[in-house]
């Protein structure tokens, strides 16, 4: 979220706040509660006061401020009025707050707020607030007249708070989760899986290599293209060898395992030289244009089954000397 859209959210958040607080001290009024109609005012007042802190780009402050208002509010609401309006159910739906602000807060500046020892706070005020109340009775005893609705109402915002803030906690743990995990598996610059996540996966097929193929794929002469055209018309001959793989082999996994090497495993063996060769002939006839320049490009691939009596680095090694093969033959063909 944009800084802008930050400060436009806080303002309506605090207009909103305004206006409950407002409507709720017409409410007390013709409640008779005075003392909580006194009390609106100071409330009044931090949230007008709020807008301040807004415009000075003290958000910090405004959230704090706005935390222990509502918290005080809603502490003296219930010792006036009685638990059955529900007020106090707002402890419960400031506690995700407190700690989804803190996520917040740390991943904009690094700063943990004191989630655990506040939170530890609100239950020890709401034991406080209620207790007072149960051994005391309300304040102001005015039936259940009203009641009913507030309760009603205060559920559905306490409910709509703990939906919201939990599902939009939720989902950003998750949506950078799957960056971080992305981030560690795929080589940055072709998208493929680097050489950490397909050790892993070799791993993981280990007990089935028979079944399955492992090939190596180097690009003909890259230095050659890095000399006459440059490392950016390199880097970009690596992209589109990377999307050009991607696009032909279905189903299998394919990394960059060096420089201009790759590293592309199937786990079922049917036709794989078949694709290979396509692949092959796919990158051969697909120049690759940069700055107005046409590099043709061409691979060499090696290819083997899997043995069972064979570890993952001499099944690697099987087929990096099957490359060295088709190396020195020439280049640009498929060795099996
Ligand atoms: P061969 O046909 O025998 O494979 O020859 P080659 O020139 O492709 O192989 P060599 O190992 O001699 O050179 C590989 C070159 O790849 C050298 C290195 O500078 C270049 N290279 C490695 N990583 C990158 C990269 O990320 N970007 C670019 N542009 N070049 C890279
Ligand atoms: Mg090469
Ligand atoms: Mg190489």
């Amino acid at each position: 979220m944009s800084e802008k859209n930050v400060m436009k959210l806080t303002y309506g958040v605090n207009t909103a706040l305004l206006f409950i607080v407002f409507g709720l001290m017409l409410f007390f009024q013709k409640l008779e509660a005075d003392f909580l109609v006194y009390f609106s005012i100071p409330t009044l007042l931090v949230y007008i006061f709020n807008y301040l802190l807004v415009y000075k780009n003290k958000l910090e402050i405004f959230v704090w401020l706005v935390y222990f208002w509502i918290i005080l509010y809603m502490g003296v609401t219930t010792i006036c009025l009685g638990e059955s309006y529900g007020f106090h159910l707002y402890c419960f739906s400031m506690i995700p707050v407190i700690y989804a602000s803190d996520y917040v807060s740390f991943r904009i500046n690094g700063k943990n707020l004191r989630s655990l020892p506040i939170s530890i706070g609100v239950a020890v005020f709401y034991f406080v607030f209620m207790g007072y109340v149960r051994v005391n009775g309300p304040v102001y005893d005015r039936g259940g007249k009203y009641s009913m609705f507030f309760l009603v109402f205060n559920s559905l915002v306490v409910f709509w708070f703990l939906v919201l803030y939990l599902n939009a906690s939720v989902r950003s743990i998750i949506v950078s989760e799957t960056k971080l995990t992305d981030m560690a598996h795929k080589d940055r610059l072709t998208n493929l899986y680097n050489r950490h996540y397909m050790l892993d996966r070799l791993e993981e097929v280990s007990d089935e290599k028979e079944s399955a193929v492992l090939a190596m794929a180097d690009i003909d002469d890259f230095k050659k293209i890095n000399d006459q055209y440059g490392h950016n018309a390199g880097d970009e001959v690596l992209k589109a060898v990377a999307e050009k793989m991607t696009s032909v082999c279905e189903g299998c996994d394919i990394a960059r395992w060096g420089g201009e090497e790759f590293l592309i495993l199937f786990c079922e063996s049917d036709g794989v030289e078949d694709i290979l060769e396509k692949m092959r002939a796919d990158i051969a006839s697909s120049p690759v244009e940069f700055e107005g320049q046409v590099i043709n490009i061409t691979v060499t691939v090696g290819m083997a089954g899997g043995r069972k009596d064979q570890s993952i680095d001499e099944w690697i090694q099987d087929v990096d000397n099957k490359l060295y093969i088709g190396k020195n033959s020439g280049k640009n063909r498929v060795i099996r």
